[in-house]
């Protein structure tokens, strides 16, 4: 076989065997398919797309080029959630531990932020001394001891999608629906949960603009769960505007504590409660209904937050924060942003909000880049909110004040002001799983 002739197969539109497939991937992940090969097979599948059956044996050939998690030691259900990323997403610090204090466990793998979009292990290390590099024994006995241990992908898991994902990352291939579909779900099926919930996020901040694109990406990923014989399914939700009001890593961290206690932004609480509802149903908890008044019962209990600190203690994190916030990192200078007119805020480019915050230091230019962990933007207001001229809008935060005005301008940008109000987007815009799509 000759990755030329796939290569000239898939640029004239034709369908791969599962054999080449493989052929595919087993020469990117030991390096016998050269970059500008691997290149131009990425750019003829981002334009001529891939099948099902494709898709699927992309996602298991790649899921299977190296290691795979075994978490058979743990005796409860296994439950794992995964967001295509956003601005001001911190569900997996709210979600992840409610569905711990409800009985299952969760045995999470995160990422770093990428582009304007934030990332679960950067947020987590805001946390003084809290560890995200855990070997996979001290991984799978954190969860055996909590429920739940939040860490990075350790060791050598699917490397065939490190050595993809970098290259797509240089030749303008993120966005297509089979390689982000395969790339997310192999990680996911070697990561060895039972039940998995991806959370496609759409609109401006997200890698999917449009809902049909974000829905036609939630159905190929669970359609390729479901023929790996895990419980998948998932939500397709809002991310045209921020989820809650803060952007940026140890802010982040403060409102997922704020959030957990039961206050916290509506927006976020009620998108965490839904997402640890639909966990916890597919886990076998109950109905949908049953498993929301679980997932409310353990924030309003205090369960749920009790299992953060937990977690935190048993990855050597200095819980002493949640009692005085001003242990975590915080920036030297704030800016306040106020609005240049008045009138009702109908838009905010949430990619731009996420764009200004890494301005600011909360996220990378490059990947070697250091992240500054007291950062970022608090916003005062959301789509649907009325401001008068100068009124403030946001509050920013940085250890280099001589970003401010580059964040404003591209924060500033963002913002669409009218005279009337509009309606504001649903937060969950469809279901799906392998019964189909569910619109809302
Ligand atoms: N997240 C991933 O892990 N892979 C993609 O391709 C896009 C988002």
């Amino acid at each position: 076989m000759r990755m030329y002739d796939l290569i000239i197969k898939k640029r004239d539109g034709g369908a791969l065997s599962a054999d080449e497939i493989n052929f595919f991937v087993r020469g990117v992940t030991d390096g016998t398919i050269p970059d500008e090969q691997t290149s131009a097979f990425l750019m003829a599948v981002y334009f001529k797309g891939m099948t099902s059956e494709e898709t699927a044996a992309l996602t298991l050939a790649m899921a299977e080029s190296g290691e795979t998690v075994d978490l058979s030691e743990i005796k409860l259900v296994k439950a794992d959630k995964h967001s295509t990323g956003g601005v001001g997403d911190k569900t997996t610090l709210i979600v992840a531990p409610i569905v711990a204090a409800c009985g299952v466990a969760v045995a999470k793998m995160s990422g770093r932020g990428l582009g304007h979009t934030g990332g679960t292990l950067d947020k987590l290390e805001s946390i003084p001394g809290f560890r995200v590099g855990l070997s996979r024994s001290e991984f799978i006995n954190v969860v055996k001891k909590t429920g739940l241990c939040i860490t990075g992908q350790s060791g050598n898991l699917a490397p065939a999608d490190k050595k993809l994902y970098a290259l797509r990352d240089v030749t303008g291939t993120v966005d297509s629906v089979p390689l982000i579909a395969a790339s997310v779900m192999s990680k996911k099926l070697a990561a060895g949960a039972d039940c998995i919930l991806l959370d496609v996020k759409t609109g401006s901040g997200a890698f999917m603009k449009t809902v049909g694109d974000s829905v036609r990406l939630a159905e190929e990923m669970v359609s390729i769960g479901t023929k790996a014989g895990r419980e998948t399914a998932a939500l397709v939700t809002e991310m045209d505007v921020p989820l809650g009001f803060a952007i940026g890593n140890s802010l982040e961290i403060i409102e997922s504590i704020e959030t957990l206690r039961g206050s916290g932004p509506n927006d976020l609480r009620e998108l965490c409660v839904t997402l640890a509802a639909h966990m916890l149903r597919q886990a076998g908890k109950g109905s949908l209904g049953e498993c929301k008044s679980i997932a409310e019962a353990a924030i309003e209990s205090g369960a749920a937050l009790n299992k953060f600190i937990e977690v935190i203690k048993a990855q050597d994190g200095d819980v002493f924060f949640t009692e005085d916030f001003s242990k975590l990192p915080r920036a030297r200078y704030a800016y306040a942003l106020r609005s240049p007119r008045g009138g009702y805020i109908s838009k905010m480019n949430s990619e731009r909000w996420g764009a200004a915050s890494v301005v600011l230091g909360a996220g990378r230019n490059k990947k070697e880049d250091a992240v500054d962990h007291g950062a970022g933007i608090l916003l005062k207001k959301k789509p649907g909110d009325f401001v008068e001229e100068n009124e403030i809008i946001a509050e920013l935060f940085t250890n280099d004040d001589k970003r401010f005005a580059e964040a404003e301008a591209a924060a500033l940008g963002a913002l669409t002001i009218t005279e009337s109000r509009s309606e504001a987007s649903p937060l969950v815009h469809a279901y799906v799983d392998k019964n189909g799509v569910e619109y809302f």
